[in-house]
């Protein structure tokens, strides 16, 4: 038996390419390592899988940064309005409720995997789980087969959808990389992005019941332009060891390799909504005017939780049970200061085994962006996370697997 397309990977990446392809009435066979399909996809949004937002073409890519232009094709060919339709067609709806990010109407990743492998049986593509690839075998840069630990399959046509390093219990370890490496393909260095940030204080552990909104972040490097413009804005929760929640993620994402590099960064936290120092001084002293009797933590309250004003209080040496009024000079001078710029230096994270994406990936020279088909070896495509492409936290990750999934699906060059 000789497969039209053999996909190695059943992340959404893998199955939307294994469903283009079948739809095209192609034979396809489908290799999972695990013992089930998209066990990544069943645990992304938190289970209620964030499939894409509404962003147009150009203002997604932009989000992506320097790499994001190569979407293009792949975006052409299936925007977020082309993903919806399609779960259409799969008799999954769509929706957007909060006019942003778009999730199934169901909240569940189960039912869109339902839906997903209902397709794949439809166009009877034939799925083995259990089956790990190892080495991708060639002649003359064309392929002719695939070796898993116990098989070998023929095919001229591979999509090889092995995403990423991060969350290795869910599948993805970067097998990919040396498979392709052997081949003659370059991979990028590789970080680990959004998750979690250790800091050196641990104060902030006192005040974990909080989630702080609109919160801002810069590194506070003086004289580097490059990390200067490192910023993120976006809900914040702090931890025992350190810093967690939306805005990390995306901050994570930009912070990991100059971590690498310095090993500590220095950030400065807007917890205030982005009051400046001026615009809280102002609201302070109108609070307590309004109401005398209150203490200092009883006013700071209306700007942030009563905990992070008790910590903030500590830190500047404040005793919490005084007035606004009699707090003096220096101390008052530092908290004002802590309270339009909280400083924390980021000291580290749990790597891979948090990570939701991986930076880095194949080389995006080696790639033909309007096919997905590696320029070294005919017949090889890639999508997905094993790309060197990555997004922020917000749909961005999955809309690009599957997108680059239905391109790559098409196999426009060799059939
Ligand atoms: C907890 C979590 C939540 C997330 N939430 C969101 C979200 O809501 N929205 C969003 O846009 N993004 C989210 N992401 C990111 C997103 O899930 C990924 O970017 C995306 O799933 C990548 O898809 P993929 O198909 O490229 O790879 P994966 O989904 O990682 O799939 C790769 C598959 O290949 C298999 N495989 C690996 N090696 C081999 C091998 N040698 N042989 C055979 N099979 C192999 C793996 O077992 C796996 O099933 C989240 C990530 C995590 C970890």
């Amino acid at each position: 038996m000789t497969y039209d397309l053999i996909v190695v990977g059943s992340g959404a990446a893998g199955l939307a390419g294994a469903i283009k392809a079948g739809r095209d009435g192609k034979k396809v066979l489908l290799l999972e390592k695990l013992s089930q399909i998209a066990t990544k996809l069943k645990a992304t949004g938190g289970g209620r899988c964030n499939l894409s937002n509404t962003l147009d073409n150009t203002s997604f890519m932009q989000s992506f940064g320097k790499n994001g232009r190569f979407m293009t094709t792949a975006l052409n060919k299936m925007d977020h309005n082309d993903l919806m339709n399609f779960f259409k067609s799969i008799d999954l709806e769509t929706h957007i409720p909060d006019g942003f990010r778009i999730f199934p109407v169901t909240h569940s990743s189960t039912t869109v995997i339902n839906a997903l492998t209902n397709e794949l049986k439809k166009l009877d593509v034939e799925i083995l789980c259990e089956q790990r690839v190892e080495e991708i075998i060639t002649k003359n840069s064309k392929i002719t087969s695939i070796k898993t630990q116990n098989n070998i399959y023929n095919t001229k046509n591979i999509l090889l959808a092995t995403g990423g390093m991060g969350y290795p219990k869910m599948g993805a370890t970067g097998d990919g990389f040396p498979i392709v490496e052997s081949l003659g393909h370059k991979v990028t260095k590789l970080y680990p992005a959004m998750m979690p940030l250790s800091t050196k204080e641990t104060w902030q552990g006192n005040c974990r019941a909080d989630t702080i909104s609109k919160v801002t972040i810069k590194v506070n490097i003086p004289n580097n332009n490059k990390l200067k413009k490192l910023t993120a804005k976006g809900d914040l929760i702090f931890t025992s060891t350190g810093l967690r929640g939306p805005v990390i993620l995306d901050f994570a994402r930009e912070i990991t390799p100059f971590l690498d590099k310095y090993k500590e960064v220095p950030i400065l936290v807007n917890l205030t909504h982005g009051m400046n120092e001026d615009q809280i001084i102002k609201a302070i002293k109108e609070k307590s005017t309004k109401e005398p009797s209150k203490n200092i933590v009883e006013i700071l309250s209306s700007l942030v939780p009563t905990s992070l004003a008790k910590e903030l209080c500590k830190i500047c040496s404040i005793d919490i049970s005084k007035n606004y009024k009699n707090i003096q000079g220096e101390a008052k001078n530092k908290l004002i200061k802590l309270l339009a710029w909280t400083p924390f230096t980021i000291s580290g994270h749990d790597g891979f085994n948090k990570a939701m994406i991986t930076r880095g990936g194949i080389s995006l020279k080696e790639i033909n962006p309007n096919t997905m088909e590696s320029k070294i070896i005919k017949g090889l495509y890639f999508a997905g996370e094993i790309i060197d492409i990555d997004g922020p936290c917000g749909g961005y990750n999955l809309q690009w697997s599957f997108s680059s999934g239905f391109l790559a699906g098409e196999l426009l060059v060799n059939l």
